[in-house]
């Protein structure tokens, strides 16, 4: 196994969803969003806890993503997010994937596949373009959409859905935004109402809704990032400190790497390329086997102070550029530090991490949600229970 290595905490990714589900109204399903490996998480472990956990539907973007779980096993229905080449739509009828479409060459494409094979009563959902701008229909198409869903006589309309553009920022005009679309998405029901026509299961809700607007859940919520450990935005976290009410999200991944080299460094002695870093005195220094390649960003080194990593409960700085494949950790005196010893670059503050992927994500000028999707495939991930 490789020095360098994801620990995920299936544990927390099960209090994770257990106390988001506490926060969804009762009558309304569960969605967990595990697409892009489940946010760098491992797809199909993430996947068996959350079906453990009794959630409704599971969520990819690609096709590929979702015969991953099929094969492993997995049996709950799963919603396609993205949309898919024509010569997918197969594998999407035949893995039983649940699209989100909205236009009429996917209607009939769709429901030409399901007549070759035979299939009737296949289920899509209605994308309704309220505000993100992405995908789906405008509000006024939408009973004529519906109606054409239902005169292919395969397809079933299974549900309805929207995704909104600000839910993470409390921001009043946002705020004001994101009650605009959510009037717009009822508008949709309405009108499709209105044609006789059952709207089916109709979700909106993504983790920033299911936090921050209880009234907005309709009959699902779709959570992702929180069910990983992290708030939405910042706004969101804002919000419920101001509110007072407590938030207890626990983060799943630990990003690891052993210490394989520990050498002494005289003063003024250059580490790493563009020698951008010279020993003021006499030091040591320690090389980790991960770099940028792994998902250790070079504009990790941007940030004010330095990145530290965790040695035996204490932070050290990354000097240096960090490489493709490998970085360095001035260890100062290096006592009770040995070679293989493991170096934490993020994760929970409880198990002794300096940074969480939302403070290196704050620092840099992104998201979360980037952190944990740009750990590389090359990073072994060990899962823990
Ligand atoms: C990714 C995604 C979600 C989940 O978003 P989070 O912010 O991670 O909760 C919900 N709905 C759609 C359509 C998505 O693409």
């Amino acid at each position: 196994m490789r020095a360098t290595f994801a620990r995920i905490h299936l544990e927390n990714l099960r209090h994770n969803i257990n106390y988001i589900r506490t926060k969804i109204k009762p009558s309304a399903k569960m969605c967990i969003t595990v697409k892009a490996d489940a946010y760098g998480h491992g797809a199909v472990e993430c996947a068996r806890v959350a079906v453990e956990c009794g959630v409704d539907f599971l969520a990819v973007a690609t096709v590929l993503e979702g015969i991953e779980l099929r094969k492993a096993g997995i049996d709950v229905p799963i919603f396609l997010f993205s949309l898919c080449q024509k010569e997918e739509i197969k594998d999407v009828v035949l893995n039983r994937l649940t699209p989100f479409i909205f236009d009429d060459e996917y209607f009939e494409l769709f429901a030409e596949e399901c007549k070759k094979l035979e299939i009737t009563n296949f289920p899509v959902h209605l994308a309704v373009d309220t505000g993100m701008g992405r995908l789906g229909c405008l509000p006024e198409q939408a009973a004529d959409k519906a109606q054409k869903i239902l005169d292919t006589g395969v397809l079933k309309l299974e549900g309805m859905c929207t995704h909104f553009a600000v839910a993470d920022s409390l921001k009043k005009s946002d705020i004001k935004y994101t009650k605009f679309q959510f009037e717009n998405f009822l508008r949709a029901i309405d009108f499709v109402k209105a044609k006789g026509i059952n709207p089916g299961i109709r979700h909106c809700a993504n983790s920033a809704i299911t936090l921050a607007f209880p009234d907005m859940h309709l009959d699902m919520c779709r959570s992702g990032i929180t069910v990983y450990g992290y708030y939405p935005g910042d706004f969101t976290k804002k919000y419920f400190e101001k509110s007072g009410e407590k938030v207890f999200l626990k983060p799943v991944m630990e990003l690891v790497s052993k210490i394989l080299s520990i050498r002494d460094f005289e003063e003024g002695r250059a580490v790493s390329y563009g020698r951008l870093w010279y020993s003021k005195q006499k030091t040591k220094i320690a090389v980790l086997p991960i770099g940028y390649a792994d998902g250790l960003f070079r504009r990790f080194n941007e940030i004010k102070g330095g990145l530290k990593v965790c040695i035996k409960s204490k932070p050290y700085s990354i000097r240096g550029r960090i490489c493709m494949d490998q970085c360095m950790v001035d260890i100062a005196d290096g006592n009770g530090i040995n070679r293989f010893d493991e170096a934490v670059i993020f994760g929970a503050k409880e198990n002794g991490a300096y940074f969480s992927a939302q403070e290196l994500a704050d620092l840099t000028g992104t998201i979360s949600y980037e952190i944990t999707c740009g750990i590389s495939k090359r990073v072994p991930r060990i899962f823990v229970n």
